[in-house]
């Protein structure tokens, strides 16, 4: 049965794939899930139902993950199906991409082969800005750009590696091969950084370890729309079936956040 829609506060952000609402306590908002699917930075989009009820849930699930071991993240607990809890951030525009292995645009970039294995795994900051194509940034730019200290970006490194690692493992034991995966960070009120945003077959690539390497359909992510291939929302729920196998349990928050 579906679970009642949160009572809210104003809707703070409207993006490509989820809606940011206020709540009652300043220091956290809420986020619901988007039934969309969009390529080329938004230019290109479809209507997918069923498909942001699945990222909240594999996206609870791999954050409650992530804080059993040790990591912190913005994640509160689930409010209804398709929504979440999360802290209120100021996020760093900042996209922080992990590679286990080559695939999408470091193919046209670097003289690499699909599935190529990375390691250690290749780490690159991009700026998160739609308007100029989320640009890639040596290091040279990030410090012109002066978004974060040093200190910081050390810091963010740090954790970004560690959540790659924590999640390579575990998919690893579900026959789910972590190719590479986007991640977003947030400062909270004393300055803490925390991981933000979403985990989930829009920002990782995964590949099917049951299925031949050269098969179509061991593609379980987002390349799948990018590529016209059809099946998303099977892709996903496949990805959602296989993680119950973690019994990783995300909390529940109470949904009357606001009355
Ligand atoms: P986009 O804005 O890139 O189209 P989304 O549709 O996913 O992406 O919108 C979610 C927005 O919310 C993103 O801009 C993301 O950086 C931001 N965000 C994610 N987590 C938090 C958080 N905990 N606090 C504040 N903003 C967040
Ligand atoms: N990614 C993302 N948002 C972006 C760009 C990339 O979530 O705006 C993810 C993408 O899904 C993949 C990883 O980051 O898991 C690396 O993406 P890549 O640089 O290969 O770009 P792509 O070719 O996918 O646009």
């Amino acid at each position: 049965m579906d679970s009642p829609t949160p009572v809210l506060g104003p809707l703070l952000h409207e993006g490509k794939a989820k809606r940011l609402y206020a709540t009652a306590d300043a220091r956290l908002c809420a986020v619901e899930f988007k039934d969309t699917a969009t390529a080329a930075n938004g230019r290109h989009q479809v209507y997918v139902p069923g498909k942001g009820r699945l990222n909240c849930r594999i996206s609870s699930q791999l954050f409650t993950l992530l804080e059993q071991g040790g990591l912190p993240t913005h994640f509160q607990g689930l409010l209804g199906d398709g929504w979440m809890l999360v802290r209120s951030l100021r996020m760093i525009p900042l996209e922080v991409v992990l590679r286990n292995r080559a695939a999408g645009s470091l193919l046209r970039q670097l003289p690499t082969v699909a599935g190529q294995p990375l390691a250690p795994p290749l780490l690159d900051f991009y700026f998160k800005d739609d308007a100029l194509g989320d640009p890639f940034l040596s290091e040279a730019r990030l410090a012109v750009l002066n978004i974060v200290t040093p200190e910081e970006r050390m810091r963010l490194e740090t954790m970004a590696r560690q959540v790659n690692s924590t999640l390579h493992q575990a998919l690893g034991r579900i026959d789910l091969d972590l190719v590479d995966l986007k991640l977003e960070f947030g400062r909270d009120h004393t300055g803490q950084l925390l991981l933000a945003d979403e985990l989930s077959p829009d920002n990782c690539r995964l590949w099917d370890q049951q299925q031949h390497p050269d098969s179509p359909e061991r593609i379980l992510d987002k390349d799948r729309f990018r590529q016209g291939l059809g099946g998303l929302v099977d892709a996903y729920r496949t990805v959602n079936q296989r993680l119950q196998a973690l019994d990783l349990k995300p909390r529940h928050s109470d949904s009357r956040v606001k009355s």
